[in-house]
């Protein structure tokens, strides 16, 4: 299968230190090895020559944490990668609050990323030791001045968004209140705003298992339906279930994975979509998680490959669709997948039009901001 224009995701699977929460694949490691980067670069320029890559869609380095590349080495990747954008290409780089500095943002700048999203998570000193996260809440609230000050002067050509999550341990409504209170007070055009889902595995399940953290998980819906309401009364749209933008500043990048186009994924553990010409099937490939494996067999790591059938990527389609304020088109839906909506939803979707918890227009099928909350109910039933 071919692909032009897809969107790129990077992957930078190393962090100084785990939080207690986090299943993302990543290593503990002070720094990137130059032998990483040079495989990253060796399955980008693979690929590039293989898919016959145009220009990329968008750009993302995600991780992990990207912001422990050291300035060489970003230089380096983009080298490979700035000739196949252009100047409305969205190259965005996830960044630790630790590691931002008004040096650091401009180099980026410089080089050609013109977004930023920083994990923040929360301000609350008690939430961020107790995840052990790696910024202290001083470095959190330093990190987020100096983005805001930037902000104010580079707003034009640079964006930035903020990450948080409601229902950490510690949190309250109040505390998620004060958190994104800075966020709104600084303008911050993008804001992300997760309920914390407690993975197995995890040592902060762990902890909640043998008692050791104190957790009830029905505040971090409530906390984050607060959050919501909070961030919606403040002028963001709620544009997908758990991110709010201000009219124009939606992420591209994430924008183009829920419409179920191709990306590519690069680097350990990273995942890449590639869909038939007519849309209705694809190949799902996973990259090898052994990150010294990768760097020895980069660009041919062991993949794991998942063939994704009619049935698989409608239903995808419809569960990334739904979580977006757009909903999904019945015309778009009956173009490219052949069949219609309502034969697929059938009166499960009315049920919720019905409560005034969703609604149909101009062929646009979609859940209002309070209905969001019953959109896995939705998506069980129709799956
Ligand atoms: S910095 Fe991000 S990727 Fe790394 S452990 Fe923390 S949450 Fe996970």
């Amino acid at each position: 299968m071919y692909t032009k224009n897809p969107a790129l995701y990077i992957h930078i699977p190393f962090c100084v230190s785990k939080c207690t929460y986090c299943d993302f694949f990543s290593i503990k490691n002070n720094f990137i090895p130059d032998e990483y980067v040079n495989a990253l670069k060796k399955e980008l320029k693979y690929k590039i020559s293989y898919y016959k890559i145009d220009k990329f869609y968008s750009v993302y380095f995600g991780g992990g944490t990207p912001s422990l590349l050291n300035k060489t080495q970003i230089e380096d990747l983009l080298k490979n990668i700035l000739p196949y954008t252009n100047e409305n290409t969205e190259i965005n780089f996830e960044c630790n609050c630790d590691d931002i500095n008004e040096d650091f943002l401009f180099f980026l700048k410089t080089v050609g990323i013109n977004r930023v999203s920083v994990g923040v998570q929360t301000f609350n000193k008690k939430s961020l030791t107790c995840i052990k996260r790696r910024a202290s809440q001083e470095q959190t609230l330093k990190a987020v001045k100096i983005l805001s000050n930037f902000y104010s002067k580079y707003h034009d050509e640079f964006k930035i968004s903020l990450d948080f999550i409601s229902g950490l341990p510690f949190s309250t409504e109040k505390t998620i209140i004060e958190d994104l209170k800075i966020a709104v007070e600084n303008k911050f055009p993008h804001i992300s705003l997760y309920a914390l889902t407690l993975e197995e595995k995890t040592p902060l399940y762990k902890d909640i298992e043998e008692d050791k953290i104190f957790y009830d998980e029905s505040l971090a819906s409530e906390q984050w339906i607060m959050g919501r309401d909070f961030l919606l009364n403040n002028g963001y749209q709620e544009y997908e279930i758990s991110n709010f933008a201000f009219s124009g500043y939606e992420s591209l990048h994430n924008s183009f994975y829920w419409k179920e186009k191709d990306y590519l994924g690069i680097g350990s553990g990273a995942v890449e979509t590639i869909f038939a010409p007519d849309g209705k099937s694809g190949i799902r490939k996973t990259n090898t998680m052994n990150i010294e494996k990768y760097i020895e067999t980069s660009p041919f790591n062991q993949a794991e490959i998942e063939n994704l059938n009619f049935k698989t990527v409608y239903l995808e389609y419809l569960m990334t669709g739904f979580r977006t304020s757009k909903g999904v088109n019945s015309n778009d839906f009956y173009n490219r997948f052949g069949i219609k909506l309502e034969d697929v939803i059938k009166d499960k979707f009315k049920k919720y039009v019905n409560l005034s918890k969703a609604k149909i227009e101009n062929n646009n099928f979609y859940f209002l901001p309070d209905g969001m909350l019953f959109l896995n109910q939705f998506l069980v039933d129709i799956f």
